[in-house]
């Protein structure tokens, strides 16, 4: 079959409604950047229907509310409304912490084994709906359907069944203590791995008997109500898990319940740095998951195909919405040249465009204010002396997009060498010895993750002891598993999620 006629059929596919109306709406000649009719590919749009609600009510001791004032949340690639959501005012905050309140005693009683036979019952109802929440998490969000259906919904399958595996076992997690739950938690998650960052808050929290308020960003809330529909057919106890939409406001009204016992956050630095200011004091619990400005440094020796990959990985990977982003490359002096020159082939074969189709490498970014904020920071870039490379091509016209960027000429005391950008925007340093690229990696007031990328082990084990960083990969990047223990250093944050360390802040030992 000849590519037009394939294309003409792919296209004429039967979606449902609401993928249509949303896949459909960046038009097909807009859906990709224009990099040459060779490249050019079919669409490839994802068909699984999903049902969006017009306007979804807050989650509360089990059921859903009537909705109250609501506000929209947009797909960002096509500007469109796709539902109203319930903004949480402090007095629905009340009557969540409450309902998790009077959730806590029956809850935290039970035996292990009987809360972990819900955590696994979620993991399964997950996995069974993986599809149509990958979707979900593609239209509300931006993220391209490659990654919500291969990386983020296997993923929060993961952490439930991992954290299903604990609930029984906590007295050997901590040998010679006895666990406690901490009480009624507050969780306040960000919008770029939106349906993930619930399952780290919620998975080892409901497995140390905790009951739980949870607040999603303003932008992505709809998988989090659709969870709250997963919970519910598992039929978890009324108020273990309450969810509340919202904007700052609501996150701030939880924060400042003093009713919750410990608060989780993930999101950026300054909101985090206000949270602790306002927690100084009161003896609640409180765990901080913050920005990042991560190092990804190459040596020469490095197998540098490979490195070419992890750096794109490091990068563009979630359009760089991503706090553990190798957004700052540190490359030895003598490759830097090649780096570039492959880096330049590489982000010309990326395709930006319609996050449904699954062809699709860069996705929307995820509001107009973020758009502002990484263009205000690449024209800083520019301002300062730095040189932008970008693929030839045009962007499409509705929608919120950035093309894949990187910076040479870059030197530390500009702001895309410090701030962090937390879109598609890479910058090049380079450095000539290993103790000189571990002092660039360090000079930073982050320290989420790093990246090591060299042949020698040595050179690996030398630097991931002083690199100041809570995650170091090497020879790869960005990968991720409920196993392993992911968190800050500085003013990244501090207190871990995943693996056995992500128990210890959702319990009290004694
Ligand atoms: P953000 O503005 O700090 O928002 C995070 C969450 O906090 C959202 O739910 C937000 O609600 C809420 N919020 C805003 N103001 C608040 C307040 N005064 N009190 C309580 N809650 C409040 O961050 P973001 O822009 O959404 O997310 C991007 C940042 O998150 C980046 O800096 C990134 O590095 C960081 N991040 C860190 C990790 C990690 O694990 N370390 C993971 C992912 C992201 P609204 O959505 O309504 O504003
Ligand atoms: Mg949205």
């Amino acid at each position: 079959m000849t590519t037009k006629k394939l294309a003409a059929r792919k296209t004429a596919a039967p979606l449902h409604p609401n993928a249509t109306a949303h896949a459909l709406a960046v038009p097909p000649s807009e859906r990709r950047l224009r990099l040459g009719e060779g490249l050019a590919y079919a669409p490839a749009p994802e068909t699984t229907p999903v049902k969006i609600d017009a306007t979804y009510g807050l989650f509360l001791d089990g059921a859903f509310t009537k909705p109250g004032k609501t506000f929209a949340t947009l797909n960002p690639a096509t500007e469109r409304e796709l539902a109203r959501v319930t903004a949480a005012t402090a007095k629905d905050v009340d009557r969540a912490v409450q309902a998790a309140r009077r959730a806590l005693p029956a809850w935290s009683a039970l035996p292990g084994a009987e809360r972990g036979k819900y955590l696994f019952r979620i993991a399964r109802l997950i996995q069974e709906h993986a599809r149509e929440l990958a979707v979900l998490e593609t239209m509300d969000g931006g993220k391209t359907i490659k990654e919500s259906r291969d990386i983020d919904l296997p993923l929060v399958a993961a952490h439930f069944f991992y954290y299903a595996g604990w609930a029984d076992k906590l007295p050997y997690a901590f040998p010679g203590r006895t666990p406690h739950p901490v009480g009624v938690c507050g969780q306040i998650i960000p919008w770029n791995f939106p349906l993930l960052m619930a399952a780290w808050k919620l998975a080892p929290a409901l497995a140390a008997g905790n009951t739980v308020v949870l607040k999603p960003a303003e932008t992505t809330p709809l998988t989090a109500l659709h969870l709250a529909r997963i919970l519910q057919q598992a039929e978890l106890p009324p108020g273990v898990v309450n969810i509340v939409t919202g904007a700052g406001e609501t996150g701030a009204a939880l924060v400042n319940h003093s009713g919750v016992d410990k608060i989780a956050f993930t999101g950026s630095t300054d909101v985090g740095k206000r949270i602790a200011a306002t927690l100084a004091g009161t003896g609640k619990k409180l765990t901080l998951e913050l920005g990042g400005k991560a190092a990804n440094i190459v040596f020469d020796d490095a197998p540098l195909d490979q490195a070419v990959e992890g750096i794109i990985a490091g990068i563009y990977f979630n359009q760089g919405h991503v706090c553990c982003a190798g957004s700052r490359l540190l490359v030895q002096e003598n490759i830097h040249d090649e780096i570039v020159r492959r880096l330049r082939d590489r982000i010309a074969t990326l395709r930006v465009g319609d996050p449904l189709d699954k062809n699709t490498d860069i996705g929307a970014i995820n509001s107009r204010p973020q758009l502002e904020k990484i263009r205000e920071l690449v024209a800083s870039g520019q301002a300062e002396g730095a040189q932008l490379h970008q693929p030839a091509g045009r962007l499409p016209q509705t929608g919120y997009w950035f093309a894949p960027s990187f910076f040479t000429g870059v030197t530390a005391s500009h702001r895309i060498a410090r701030e962090e950008i937390f879109g598609p925007v890479l910058s090049i340093l380079t450095f000539r010895t290993p103790e000189e690229a571990l002092e660039r990696a360090n000079h930073t007031p982050y320290g989420l993750s790093a990246g090591v990328w060299t042949d020698k082990g040595s050179k690996i084990f030398k630097l991931a002891a002083k690199l100041r960083a809570g995650v170091i990969w090497a020879n790869t990047y960005n990968k991720f598993d409920p196993t392993s223990p992911f968190g800050g250093y500085k003013e990244s944050g501090f207190g871990r999620e995943g693996g056995l360390h992500g128990l210890l802040p959702y319990v009290t030992l004694r």
